[in-house]
């Protein structure tokens, strides 16, 4: 039997071919929201054509797609989606900080996992200090997975809104906060190893709120490329492997393409 895990991070492997400079300097100056504690329950808005009655808001915009979800079930998907998005990332975040309480030596099993984790997609062990974040890298992810989850979890309102775009699962506009954008391929059942399709929306969700909180900006190349710490698709792998899942292969090739940071 084929063992999806290591026929996944083989795969990245491959793929760390690259190692450069990268800048990240460039993550002080984001790095600033702190942490909602709010926790009333998902308050968001979906603005799509063809769901059932009541579900969806008048489109803001003219270009809403159709939901292509069965029964115009839209926002019961997405609710189901976001709740599991605030449990993945609250779990990971609890994960890391487990795994910088102690000193590395001394963790035990499920610690040694999340900081191999953490290694793998970020490239450095959670204690590693960042001189300008002021501490540990692990606290910093912590902090902004848990920020993701606060603002998930009624931090903020958000509106979700359909789109017929191509060549992706969502997508957010610098400079709008609240909106996720959500591809067809978001609603479609699709059959990824050790991921179900709740985990893999869940995950996208996840990986647009960095973009909405952080200006996360994931599509940097050339000279001074996105470092790992501030891709969100190395975060959305990082959180659903930890949680136990699979990840969707196209994050983990997209982190992969990242050179590890060389200065730290
Ligand atoms: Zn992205």
């Amino acid at each position: 039997m084929r063992d999806p895990e290591l026929e996944l991070e083989a795969e990245l492997e491959d793929l760390m071919t690259v190692l450069a400079e990268s800048d990240l300097e460039s993550e002080a100056e984001v790095f600033a929201p702190s942490v909602t504690t709010a926790s009333g329950g998902p308050i968001f808005e979906v603005a799509c054509a063809g769901c059932a009655a009541g579900q969806c808001v008048a489109c803001p915009d003219g270009l809403c797609a159709a939901c292509p979800v069965h029964g115009g079930g839209c926002r019961a998907v997405l609710r189901q989606a976001v709740i599991e998005a605030i449990k993945l990332a609250r779990n990971a975040a609890d994960k890391v900080d487990a795994a910088i309480s102690v000193e590395p030596g001394k963790r035990g099993k499920d610690a040694k996992e999340t900081a191999r984790l953490f290694q793998f997609f970020f490239c450095h062990d959670p204690s590693l200090v960042i001189p300008w974040a002021g501490g540990p890298s692990g606290v910093t992810v912590a902090h902004r997975l848990r920020a993701v989850a606060g603002e998930l979890d009624g931090g903020r309102r958000i509106l979700f809104e359909c789109r017929t775009d191509a060549g992706c699962n969502a997508f957010t506009i610098v400079g709008v906060h609240s909106t996720i954008f959500l591809c067809p391929p978001f609603w479609a059942e699709i059959p990824l190893r050790g991921l179900p399709n709740v985990d893999r929306r869940a995950g996208t969700i996840i990986h647009e709120m960095l973009h909405n909180l952080y200006d996360v900006n994931d599509f940097l190349t050339g000279a001074n490329p996105t470092p790992r710490r501030f891709d969100a698709h190395c975060y959305e792998a990082f959180v659903l492997r930890v949680n136990g899942f699979g990840a969707d292969p196209f994050d983990v090739q997209a982190c992969g393409q990242r050179a590890c940071d060389m200065r730290i």
